[in-house]
């Protein structure tokens, strides 16, 4: 969370969150804290948002508020506890496996001496079948730790394997959003990240799309914010379904889905995404509590393709002035780049 620690800076920030929790009647429990200094440092802008609408919505930030707000939003930006757990657990395995192997390089040596040691019995004249005995009593020991040793390694191995699965599912959830179940900005920003990269070194297309609910706050005030979870992961769904295995949807911020199309020109994203749109609006969406029919919900969505060499700031920023073109021109309806004019123009 804190790339460069500056505890000027940190302690600024603890403050106004304390001053924001006093002013809201927030109680100061660690969670609750999280919650304010992240939001303090408007690190976490979907975070922002939402309390943001709260506030202007004059909403109580009641417990079960404070608790969904450290949940849906804080928890991500702290380490989970199979991440805490895991650097742990992989040095005790890893102690254990070095004491192992210690150990029978230890062993072994004492057993080559005890052979050493028949040997030179033998030249003073030993009885050869006590010899032989006694070469292979100290053989067997040897093979009897051998086999010790390897189940003691089969074991830390298959510790070692618990421990990366562990790793593997932590590092799932920090890149996956928690309602949608959609991979959540971070990991649509890495994704696209090496999009990029390919896309110079192939001259292969790349397409990006950004969709925005219309008139979702209104949705919400009707219908209330548990049918709005509701049909935003309808809409995930939609989007998944509609895209191709090479491309990565997500959840960019608080309603905004968003997708990376690699190799995608901008004619075959606006095919994509008009299909999105249209699937979108004819979807049928019922209240779950009792199977009442709600109105349609329509999206509007952006589309932008990467020009070789441009951030993905740049890419994101033309791609997210389409989107507020097809606002601006009536919603419920795709609009590409090529449509945008002054700075924005190829
Ligand atoms: P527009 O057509 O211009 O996009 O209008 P809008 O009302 O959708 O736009 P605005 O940005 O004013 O409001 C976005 C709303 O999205 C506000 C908030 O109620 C809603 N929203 C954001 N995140 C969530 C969420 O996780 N769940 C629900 N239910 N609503 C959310
Ligand atoms: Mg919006
Ligand atoms: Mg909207």
């Amino acid at each position: 969370m804190f790339e460069e620690f500056d505890p000027q800076y940190a302690a600024a920030m603890a403050d106004r969150a304390d001053r924001l929790m006093a002013q809201y009647g927030i109680p100061r429990t660690p969670a609750n804290f999280a919650v304010w200094f992240s939001y303090s440092r408007g690190d976490l802008p979907e975070l922002k948002q939402v309390i943001e609408i709260l506030i202007a919505g004059k909403k109580r930030f009641d417990t079960t508020t404070c608790r969904e707000l450290f949940s849906k939003y804080a928890t991500s930006n702290i380490p989970s506890a199979a991440a805490r757990e895991v650097p742990g657990q992989l040095k005790a395995a890893m102690d254990q496996a070095t004491r192992y192997v210690a150990q029978t390089i230890a062993e072994n040596r004492s057993h080559i001496q005890a052979m050493g040691d028949v040997a030179e019995k033998a030249e003073g004249g030993i009885d050869p079948i006590t010899l032989v005995q006694s070469l292979m009593n100290e053989l067997n020991k040897a093979a009897t730790r051998a086999i010790e040793l390897e189940r003691s390694l089969n074991d830390t191995s298959r510790e070692l394997d618990t421990i990366r699965d562990s790793l593997n599912r932590a590092e799932q959830r920090a890149n996956t959003d928690t309602l949608t179940d959609l991979p959540n900005r971070r990991a649509v920003e890495e994704f696209l990240r090496t999009a990029q990269t390919a896309a110079m070194e192939t001259g292969e297309a790349l397409g990006l799309l950004m969709m925005d609910v219309d008139h979702f706050k209104k949705f919400n005030d009707n219908f209330g914010h548990g049918v709005g979870d509701q049909v935003l992961r309808l809409l995930a769904r939609v989007l998944r379904e509609r895209l191709r295995e090479r491309d990565l949807p997500g959840r960019y911020g608080g309603e905004e889905l968003i997708a990376v199309l690699p190799g995608a020109s901008l004619s075959v994203c606006e095919s994509v995404a008009e299909q999105i749109r249209r699937s979108i609006s004819e979807c049928k969406i019922t209240r779950r509590s009792n199977g009442e029919m709600l109105p349609a919900v329509t999206v509007s969505i952006g589309i932008a393709q990467f020009r070789p060499g441009e951030s993905a700031v740049q890419l994101v920023e033309r791609c997210d002035a389409a989107l507020y073109l097809a606002k601006r021109i009536g919603r419920n309806r795709v609009v590409t780049e090529t449509r945008l004019e002054g700075q924005y123009a190829a």
